[in-house]
């Protein structure tokens, strides 16, 4: 295996250790970024890479990002590179300023090497809607089955072995669904964890930073990194930021109490997948954890992905105005500023995102408030409350992170039925909540990963480490990529 293929932490020692310089490890991963299969990618910065790289001589011990190379999701701003949110209405889109993570992740030495592509404006959830096309997920050689999204380019990139970790947003699961699909470790921390300045708003009271790692440890050095108060995003939380990664071993899950949702797993038909869960509950069990399962209001699971459109959609279209060709956006001829914003718009926004706009007008309009909009906020106070009152008797609450293996291209299922209403947008909960949530991996089924998902309650970002890299012992799978193929212990 190649020193790429490791955790961020084996490479930092590799680094300390001489095995490998920090150019020659950023040159090995834009040599993959420029041979990827699974078109991950907007952008490969390979000069400014290059550049950096060739500076980053003088190893810094305690800090592990040092010479790192990664991904950004291409709806974080960079400062004189292009973004593009993967939408044609942005194509030529500079920024003039950085994302607060970006600056973060500068400042740690850390490498960007590629901007990943995703589903237009992180609206989706498959990879397919970007405007560079459809993204395939590594593990698939056929190339027949879907990467997830929105965050799509960054998940590939993680799982093809390009790169250690990757930024991505979750708004209702962008990161922790296919983080399930290509293998991955995706996190998105409590709400105001981790400032958001400088990441395209999508629905902002459900918008938050997120990233993949291959190890839980990775993940918890990243949160150590990022999180933490910024003048420039006044939702970020001042809360102390704790040390993720102190005793995250030492964690043990004797005693802890992990919730499952019934209703949740009754709606998963996949009967593998639901072996292997609950092998892994067994051995939690036998290792002294407590898990119990939990009754969740079957109606109240059942309308998360209606409450969840109206929602989104709504902030997404105040959020987006400004997309107008004026002031941003590649500008269309017209003689009024209504004729100029129509035709950009038509132009440059994608069948689905126009939709995605139509639904949060229509949602919005005076007649139709209350009786749509309100009452999905109503919803929402009811599913975040009955939620949270499970997690009062529970450290965790424990599910599959989605129904299935990465389905095909061209799988058709009824999305309306009341299984998959539960099965595949369960992890909408936690954005409606503003929770931290983890996706680990689970098994593999025909060779295609499976995750499950973790949640606790709010700012408890270490206990859920804690747990997670528990059951990341138990499963095996520990840095799982394209060139670390396992099958696990479960
Ligand atoms: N799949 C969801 C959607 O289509 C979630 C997207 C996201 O988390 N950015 O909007």
């Amino acid at each position: 295996m190649h020193i790429l293929d490791l955790s961020i932490k084996e490479i930092h020692q590799a680094l300390i250790n001489k095995e490998i310089s920090v150019l020659e490890l950023t040159k090995e991963a834009l040599r993959r970024a420029k041979e990827d299969k699974n078109n991950a990618f907007e952008l490969i910065l390979e000069e400014q890479a290059l550049e950096q790289a060739a500076k980053l001589t003088e190893i810094e011990e305690d800090n592990e990002l040092y010479g790192i190379p990664y991904v950004l999701k291409d709806n974080f701003s960079t400062k004189d590179i292009l973004t593009t949110g993967s939408s044609n209405i942005l194509n030529n889109y500079v920024p003039v300023f950085n994302a607060t993570i970006v600056e973060k992740l500068a400042e740690k030495h850390a490498i960007l090497i590629a901007k990943g592509t995703l589903d237009e404006l992180a609206m989706g959830g498959t990879g397919t809607s970007g405007h560079k096309g459809i993204t395939y997920n590594p593990f698939d050689d056929s190339k027949t089955r879907l990467c997830g999204g929105s965050s799509c380019g960054s998940a590939a990139a993680v799982s093809a072995g390009i790169v250690p970790f990757s930024i991505g947003s979750d708004t209702g699961d962008s990161v922790r669904k296919p983080a399930s699909f290509t293998g991955l470790v995706g996190i998105k921390p409590t709400w105001g964890r981790i400032s958001r300045y400088g990441l395209f708003p999508f629905a902002t009271s459900m918008d938050h930073v997120a990233y993949f790692t291959r190890t839980v440890e990775d993940s918890a050095i990243l949160l150590k990194a990022l999180a933490g108060r910024d003048e420039k995003d006044s939702t970020s939380s001042d809360i102390k930021v704790d040390d993720y990664c102190e005793n995250l071993c030492n964690t043990s899950i004797k005693s802890k109490r992990i919730g499952v949702i019934k209703e949740i797993i009754d709606s998963i038909q996949d009967q593998y997948l639901l072996k292997k869960f609950n092998t892994l509950i067994e051995k939690i069990k036998l290792d002294g954890g407590i898990v119990e399962y939990v009754s969740m209001n079957e109606k109240l699971l059942s309308v998360v992905l209606p409450t969840y459109f109206v929602i989104s959609c709504a902030e997404a279209g105040s959020n987006n105005a400004n997309l107008d060709g004026i002031k941003f956006g590649v500008r269309q001829d017209g003689a009024t500023y209504d004729e100029i914003m129509k035709n950009t718009r038509t132009a440059g926004f994608s069948t689905l995102i126009r939709r995605r706009f139509i639904i949060g007008s229509y949602v919005l309009f005076s007649e139709n408030i209350k009786e749509l909009f309100l009452r999905a906020q109503k919803a929402r106070r009811l599913i975040v409350n009955e939620y949270n009152s499970l997690l009062e008797n529970y450290d965790i609450i424990l599910t599959p992170a989605a129904p299935s293996i990465a389905p095909k291209f061209d799988f058709a299922s009824d999305k309306l039925s009341s299984n998959y209403l539960i099965a595949d947008n369960h992890l909408g909960i936690q954005n409606f909540a503003g929770l931290p949530s983890i996706t680990i991996p689970l098994c593999l089924e025909d060779g295609m990963p499976i995750g499950i998902n973790l949640t606790s309650r709010k700012f408890k970002e270490k206990l859920l480490f804690g747990i997670s890299k528990n059951i990341e012992d138990l499963t095996g799978l520990s840095n799982l990529s394209i060139n670390n193929r396992k099958e696990g212990n479960l």
